[in-house]
């Protein structure tokens, strides 16, 4: 088993980078964001309670999203490994993370950062809108709040997985093919 984190500010484009890699090193992708968009077209009570905040640009508790990946962990325990996707995105769900690999006898084995520009991810994130039809890409000003919650919650992972020797920044400025290169040289030393 090998996990990987994939990191990065709204707009570096994880989500994109994120389901090629998993396709190419077999590996099971999980992204809390489309989970939690999951909940929400499908009307749950979670879903429900989630959208606003998810509106705003502010993060979900903790405990939601670590309820979600643990449910999801214990499904599919027999892949080739994890390519977690916008989790964890404060120094709490990491700690809780690590604790839930540990326990299943798993680790997490190099976080990706993906490092972008802000004016690119603001231009990046307003053409995805067009496309994606998601309310939070829509307004500049969530758009604005999402980068900063990242900044102020998100970024203090990097130290701490620094810390660990797990962390690994990654040019995010260029094409999809040149990105999904660089990263995948990364793993590869891992696969
Ligand atoms: P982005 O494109 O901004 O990286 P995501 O699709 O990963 O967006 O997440 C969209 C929204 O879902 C976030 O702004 C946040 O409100 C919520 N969310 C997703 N993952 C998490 C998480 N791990 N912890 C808290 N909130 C989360």
């Amino acid at each position: 088993m090998v996990n990987f984190l994939i990191f990065g500010p709204p707009g570096s484009g994880k989500g994109t980078q994120s389901v090629r890699l998993a396709e190419k090193f077999n590996l099971v992708h999980l992204s809390t964001g489309d989970m939690l968009r999951a909940e929400i077209t499908a009307g749950t009570d979670l879903g429900k309670k989630m959208s606003s905040i998810m509106a705003t640009g502010e993060l979900v508790p903790d405990e939601v999203v670590i309820e979600m990946i643990a449910a999801k962990i214990d499904k599919t325990k027999d892949s080739a490994g994890f390519l977690f996707d916008g989790f964890p995105r404060t120094v709490g769900q990491t700690i809780e993370l690590e604790k839930m690999l540990g326990e299943r006898g798993m680790k997490i084995d190099l976080m990706l950062v993906l490092d972008v520009e802000h004016d690119e991810l603001v231009k990046r994130l307003i053409a995805r809108a067009e496309l994606s039809g998601r309310p939070d890409d829509k307004d500049t000003v969530v758009v604005e709040n999402r980068i900063s919650v990242y900044k102020s919650k998100t970024e203090p992972i990097i130290n701490y997985c620094r810390e660990k020797r797990l962390y690994q920044p990654v040019n995010g400025m260029g094409t999809i093919d040149d990105i999904f290169i660089r990263l995948s040289d990364h793993m590869k030393k891992f696969v």
